[in-house]
Order: C-alpha cells, then sequence, then structure tokens
C-alpha cells in the first residue's frame, strides 16, 4: 500500500477541482483527503494500492476541470504498512499564508450541463437564466474580495433555498461549493419592461445588497415570461437592453437593416462595426469563413468576440460593420443568450451599452436612466454586477490567436511574466488601458478599462485596479509604470502615487513597452522589434509610430522606421485622414503648398470644405501647429484618404480597417517600398511612396490594387529593416506587436520576410498587440531596470 502527498498549484481553487478530486479518488477507491492551502495551491493525501495512484495522477494531468490550470504537481510517495485516512473526505480550507495572488477565476460561458439543465422540463432549473455549477457562470465579477466564498459575493443578497444548500453541501454534486448556485426559487429575477410616459422620481431602495429594477421599469413579465416579450420586442425590429454578466449591452436584430439603422441613429454610432450574437459555431459559420483555429476560440469556454471573414450572402445587415470585410461574432454565454435563441432565429447585434465616451453601463437604475430614449425595453436583472467586464476581443491573424482586447474570461487569470521579479503596477498609456499587477513573476491584468482621458473612465481605472487588489490578495505595489507621454492622465496619477504613497515611479517610452511585452511573453531577453501603431509620445517631442528597435528589456535604440510625414492641425490630422494625406505629400522634398494642393483637389480628396482644405496647405507652408510622425497608422490613414475610402475617421483605426478591407480584392503591384536615411538611420520614405502611388492613381491603377501594394510594401518593407538591423546589431530574433499587426497581409508578409532571414519572429499571444498589452511591456521593463539596480 502507498500514502501519497501531491500539491497541485495553479487554477486549483473556486474551480470544481476539490469536487473532482473527491469524484476521480472515492471512484479509485483511493482514501485520503483534499483541502485548499489559500494561496499555495491544494494538498491531497492519498492512501491505496500504487496502481491507484498512478491512475490518479494520470487522471489529475489529463481531465482536470474545464476552468483549473494545473501548473505545478509536486509529489512525495512512500510505502506504509497501516492505514491513517478513513474514506475520502474534502476539508476545511486552511490559510497557509503567502503574498496573495490566489486566483479567482475568470467568468465563464455556460457549461453543457448547466444548459442541459436549463432545457429540461423535469429539472428543478428548467428555463432558469441564471444556473451555473462549479464548472461555469459569473465569478470575477460577482466578487467582492478574499476568501472566494458565498458571503464575498454579490450572491450573498440570495440566501439559498433548501435544495440549493443540499446541492451545495454535497461533494459528489457539481454544484457543490458553486458559489453562483441559483434556482428559480431562491435565485436573482429576470424582469422585461419598459420606460412609459410618467416619469416619477424612484424612491430610494431598501439596501438589500440586490441590484433594485428601478421604479420607472414597467413590469412587463418576470422570468421565462420577461424572455418572451424581450423577444418579441427583437423580432419585432426593437431595440432592448439585456443586462448580462459583466454589463448591459443593446440588441437588436441584426438582419434587420432598419432595426441596426435606429441603433446607430440612437446611438450615435455613425459606423462603428457592431458585434453579432449567435446561438453557436455553426449559426456563425454561415456568416463568416471560420478555420479550425476560430471554430476553437468561438466554441472556448471564454467566449470572446472573434473578428472573422465576412461571408458573401450573409444575412447580416450591411451597416452592422460598415466598410469592412470582417465581422465581430460571438456564441451566446448565458442562459439569458440562450433562451432568447429558443424564440429567435437570427443573429442578434450585441453591443456595449454605454453613453458616448463613458464606461459600460452595469446598475439597473442607471441603465434605465442613461438608456430611457435610446431602448424599446429592457431585459435586466437583480443580481448586483461588483465588477463590470467588457466582452473580450481576439482575431487569427497569420495562423495565431491575437487578442485585441483582454477582459471578460480572461481576467483576473494571470499571464506568466519569466523574469519579472518584484513587484509593480503598470498604468498602461491613455486609450485601450488595461492596467496590470506584476506579483513575483505574474502579471495579473484588470478588465479592459478603455479610453482613460476623463473623470468617469479615470475612476474606472482606479477601481480596477483596486478590485484586481482584492480579489488576489495582493498588496499595493511599489513601483508604479506609466507611459513617457507627459500629459496622459494616467501620468499624472503615477506622479500622484509618487507624492502621495511613496510609490517608485518608472516611465517607459510607449514602443520600447510594445516590443518589451513580446520579449516577456517569449522569454527573451533582446530582439529587434518593429512597432507599428498609431500614436506613441517619442523623446524627440514628435510622434512615433512606425519604428525599428533594438530592445532589450531594460532599453532600447530607435534603429529604423518611416520616415517622418507632417501631421497638420495635430489631433484633427487623426479625425480627417485628408490631412494626413496633405503632410505625407508635402513631406516629400518635390512638392510645396501649392503642389500638394494640386494633388488634393486632381484627386478629390474629400474635406470638409474647399476652405478647410486651403487653410490646411497654408498650415504646412508656416508649420504652425503641425508636428512631425512616423507613424504606421497615420502612413496608412493618408492612402486611405488618396483611394477615396475614407474621409472622416468616426473610430479608432477606422481608415486602416477600410483599407484592408479594400485590399483584400487587390493583387499587389510591383512598388518596390523606397528608401532614404534620417539622421543616419535607414527608413522608408512614405512621402515618396505616397507620391507614387498618387501617380500610379493617375493613370488609372485599381483601388484594391494599389492598397494590397500599400500593405505590401510596408511590411516587406519594415521586414527588410528589421533583418538588416538585426544583422548589423547581430540579433538573432525580430519582435511584431502594436495595433497595425491586426492586419492579416502585413503581419503575414512581414514574418514570412523575417523567417526567410533566418530569424526567429516573435508576436504577442497572451496580451494584446494593441495597447491593451502596453501595460504589460511597461511591467517587464519596471522589473527588469529594478533588476539591474540591485
Ligand atoms: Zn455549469
Ligand atoms: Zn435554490
Amino acid at each position: 500500500m502507498e500514502r501519497a502527498t501531491i500539491r497541485v498549484d495553479g487554477v486549483v481553487q473556486s474551480v470544481g477541482f476539490r469536487p473532482f478530486v473527491y469524484r476521480t479518488a472515492t471512484d479509485l477507491g483511493l482514501r485520503g483527503t483534499v483541502r485548499n492551502l489559500g494561496d499555495a495551491g491544494v494538498r491531497i493525501e492519498l492512501e491505496g494500492e500504487a496502481a491507484e495512484v498512478d491512475a490518479f495522477l494520470d487522471r489529475l494531468h489529463e481531465e482536470p476541470p474545464p476552468l483549473a490550470r494545473v501548473d505545478t504537481v509536486e509529489i512525495e510517495r512512500e510505502v506504509v504498512d497501516t492505514a491513517a485516512f478513513g474514506p475520502f473526505e474534502i476539508l476545511d480550507s486552511a490559510d497557509e499564508g503567502g503574498n496573495g495572488g490566489g486566483s479567482i477565476p475568470p467568468d465563464t460561458a455556460i457549461c453543457e450541463a448547466c444548459l442541459t439543465d436549463m432545457r429540461d422540463p423535469d429539472s428543478r432549473y428548467h428555463d432558469y437564466w441564471a444556473t451555473a455549477c462549479v464548472d461555469c457562470g459569473p465569478r470575477f465579477t460577482v466578487v467582492e474580495g478574499l476568501p472566494y466564498d458565498r458571503p464575498t459575493t454579490s450572491m450573498a443578497a440570495f440566501p439559498m433555498c433548501e435544495d440549493c444548500r443540499d446541492e451545495y453541501e454535497s461533494p459528489a454534486d457539481r454544484r457543490y461549493h458553486a458559489q453562483a448556485i441559483a434556482c428559480p426559487q431562491c435565485g436573482p429575477t429576470l424582469r422585461y419592461g419598459s420606460v412609459d410616459g410618467a416619469e416619477e422620481a424612484a424612491p430610494e431602495p431598501p439596501d438589500t445588497g440586490r441590484d433594485p429594477f428601478p421604479e420607472a421599469l414597467s413590469r412587463g413579465a418576470d422570468g421565462p415570461g420577461a424572455v418572451r416579450a424581450a423577444a418579441g420586442t427583437l423580432a419585432d425590429g426593437g431595440l432592448v437592453v439585456v443586462k448580462g454578466v459583466g454589463g448591459a449591452h443593446l440588441v437588436c436584430d441584426a438582419t434587420d437593416p432598419a432595426a441596426v439603422e435606429r441603433l446607430r441613429e440612437r446611438t450615435g454610432r455613425s459606423a462603428k462595426p457592431f458585434a453579432v450574437l449567435v446561438p453557436d459555431v455553426d449559426a456563425a459559420a454561415r456568416l463568416a469563413h471560420l478555420s479550425e483555429t476560430e471554430r476553437e476560440a468561438l466554441a472556448s469556454p471564454r467566449r470572446p468576440i472573434l473578428l472573422v471573414e465576412a461571408r458573401d450572402g450573409s444575412p447580416v445587415a450591411a451597416g452592422v460593420a460598415p466598410g469592412l470585410h470582417t465581422v465581430g461574432v460571438m456564441c451566446a454565454y448565458t442562459g439569458v443568450h440562450h433562451l432568447l435563441f429558443d424564440h429567435l432565429d437570427g443573429p442578434l447585434v450585441c453591443t456595449s451599452a454605454n453613453l458616448p465616451g463613458r464606461p459600460m453601463l452595469v446598475e439597473n437604475g442607471a441603465i434605465v436612466d442613461g438608456l430611457a430614449d435610446v431602448a424599446d425595453g429592457f431585459l435586466l436583472h437583480d443580481r448586483r454586477i461588483v465588477a463590470r467586464c467588457d466582452d473580450s476581443v481576439a482575431r487569427v491573424v497569420d495562423g495565431g490567436h491575437r487578442l485585441v482586447r483582454r477582459s471578460r474570461g480572461f481576467a483576473p487569470t494571470p499571464v506568466d511574466l519569466p523574469g519579472g521579479d518584484g513587484r509593480a503596477l503598470a498604468l498602461g498609456p491613455e486609450l485601450d488601458v488595461t492596467p496590470t499587477v506584476l506579483a513575483d513573476g505574474d502579471c495579473y491584468l484588470t478588465q479592459y478599462v478603455g479610453d482613460v482621458d476623463d473623470l468617469a473612465t479615470f475612476d474606472y481605472l482606479r477601481d480596477g485596479v483596486d478590485h484586481l487588489l482584492s480579489v488576489t490578495g495582493l498588496d499595493r505595489p511599489p513601483v508604479v509604470a506609466h507611459d513617457a507621454h507627459p500629459d496622459f492622465q494616467t501620468t499624472d496619477h503615477a506622479r500622484r502615487l509618487e507624492r502621495e504613497a511613496g510609490l517608485e515611479r518608472v516611465a517607459v517610452q510607449h514602443h520600447h513597452a510594445h516590443a518589451a511585452s513580446v520579449l516577456a511573453e517569449h522569454d527573451r531577453d533582446a530582439a529587434i522589434a518593429v512597432t507599428v501603431d498609431g500614436v506613441g509620445y517619442g523623446p524627440d517631442g514628435t510622434v512615433w509610430g512606425g519604428e525599428v528597435l533594438d530592445a532589450t528589456r531594460t532599453d532600447y535604440e530607435r534603429v529604423a522606421g518611416l520616415a517622418p510625414m507632417a501631421m497638420p492641425g495635430g489631433d484633427r490630422a487623426t479625425r480627417h485622414p485628408g490631412r494626413m494625406l496633405a503632410g505625407g505629400l508635402f513631406a516629400h522634398p518635390g512638392h510645396d503648398a501649392e503642389s500638394v494642393r494640386e494633388v488634393l483637389r486632381a484627386h478629390d480628396v474629400p474635406f470638409p470644405s474647399a476652405e478647410e482644405r486651403d487653410l490646411v496647405c497654408q498650415q504646412l507652408d508656416s508649420g504652425v501647429n503641425t508636428p512631425e510622425t512616423t507613424s504606421a497608422g497615420r502612413f496608412l490613414d493618408a492612402v486611405s484618404a488618396l483611394l477615396g475610402i475614407c474621409s472622416e475617421r468616426t473610430y479608432e483605426g477606422e481608415p486602416a480597417m477600410r483599407l484592408e478591407a479594400v485590399a483584400a480584392d487587390g493583387t499587389p503591384l510591383d512598388i518596390d517600398p523606397p528608401r532614404t536615411t534620417v539622421d543616419g538611420r535607414p527608413a522608408l520614405d512614405m512621402p515618396r511612396f505616397l507620391v507614387e502611388l498618387a501617380d500610379r492613381r493617375a493613370d488609372g491603377a485599381a483601388r484594391a490594387d494599389l492598397a494590397a501594394t500599400t500593405q505590401e510594401a510596408l511590411a516587406l518593407g519594415l521586414g527588410d529593416l528589421a533583418v538588416a538591423a538585426a544583422d548589423r546589431r547581430g540579433r538573432d530574433a525580430v519582435a511584431l506587436s502594436g495595433g497595425v499587426a491586426y492586419n492579416e497581409h502585413i503581419a503575414c508578409r512581414l514574418r514570412e520576410r523575417v523567417a526567410d532571414a533566418g530569424l526567429a519572429f516573435l508576436a504577442n499571444e497572451q496580451v494584446p498587440q494593441g495597447d491593451g498589452g502596453v501595460a504589460y511591456g511597461q511591467a517587464a521593463v519596471a522589473a527588469a531596470r529594478h533588476d539591474g539596480d540591485r
């Protein structure tokens, strides 16, 4: 007979790990115990035949619960004569100390077993939208803090009925210690209603710990009737707010052009693509071409919005993603979604419900108040959302999984940061912010916070960091890393933390952070990094964004990149691509203000008015408020304007995304990217390339071909610069990061060029390539610099 002591570390708490151990051990006839060790994982004591212990270990590795992640297993085995244990049992949790970092799991999609319960007329969970078990349901969004137990969640406001209590307490049950357990008897209520006429002030609700339904909401129906009523409104072309796991969504029939148009009008979102919700992967395949990798991503319990290539003849209305060849698709992940699809065939638009520029709405009162003029109906529940959490967004680029936004389904699961000793808070840049807390090699990313440029979003950033610290049990770190931009809100906040809380401040250049994020993910110390994005503050005071860096974790040197273009009007040039085109042409020595005006006129480049166009040219001549930029994003904007693809940017990245859609139908022409030298560094001459494109366009070249040529030239040009730099500097790898790296053609061609040269190609896989991954890179730099100081 053998006795084995096994310690398992990883994501093994609150994920049904102990019940899994109990079932497996009992099944194999093993005696012993299992116990949570707080931050130190789980300890299992086993006693029985050696063969059974082996079988147990196999199953531990091969079939852990879906939400669990087994990182390390330490085993001590000994032969014994006498039995010390009785029948297998689950012991109470023990807190054996540690530095925090206990992992609350992320929110995940309703599991197959719970879905089956919900469909089963004989189940007590029949038609109940909020059923959950240890394998599924809300976690991060309902937890107040550690320890993860019913009283520390927003489910505490719903005392368990006897049946739920029974299941909660039986180790063999799937809902054993499932903190979100709930049934129609005791759980949260789903209600459908609308706002009609009489607007009376809502009386202050009693503090029950629930999220009260506002008085202004007429009581249409509860429970299954609420779903039916909401589905009826949707079928009639109405707009319905659906409160979900991490916040509220605005929903309408995605196949109804008039409904989609109404949604755009009422929310003032003129062109920003909407995500589409479908029941399952097969339904997604009717809308879009899906690779096997894409099917897997869509079906994963994380359920991101996946950007995929739309099918011709898809039933989705063109207004859902105007001018794009991709569509964001997401599979149903809550009971409510599945119940809605019982009544509706078509895909649904499902987009975050928020006031312009504000974070997603989470409280019933604020939802009804804020969207009374937008929505025709409200499908709400009274479970409080403790932490807001937007949907995650991903795209498969060049065959690899890339995150655009890391949020629901991921937060607060840490990402490894090899070599990242010490502790630091990294705030990220200003847009697409996802703050990060580093704790000795583990990087905890908050949920997606977004653009931190006003008070409401800044409060969200602070709340997000506080919530992260409370659900991980981590102490406030002694170091704060931030973007080197002097005027960002986040930089201000870092200075405040330095002043008021004595944190050590580390400023990190934007593109160095991008580069370091790739190095850290791949456990490398150095590489040539191609960092391509919209805007980043350069230490020379210009706007960077098309850089080839020789980067280490602690430092970087700008060794090549794009030649600068002028940005007449500064920030205005990011909104009006025509300005970027003017600035790019003007930077060519063969042009002056007058000849630029001629080109703009000849190509009929749209400006708000002819007067504005002339003013822009005068501005170029005078140089007033005309910073320089090397941004790859701004260069793509300029081409987008030249080819008449996009005349005004209404959302981040729009001109480049529309350009990619046009390029998808084109074939690159044989135009080599022109070379030049800037301050002694090799550079791609983007101004000259623009002049050449304009000439080809004047000669009648097809728009799609010119768009494809642009992507090809940028990819191969930057690839060549990177390969040459690697040769000069003795590096064996090229890293790619930044928002432009989501472009399929650019990423693919650049990777090919690097691989052809025999160099390793590295890209972000765990954190976003865009600005959502910058905080992780800042943390990597802060840790490395600190390491060097010691
Ligand atoms: Zn379940
Ligand atoms: Zn119950």
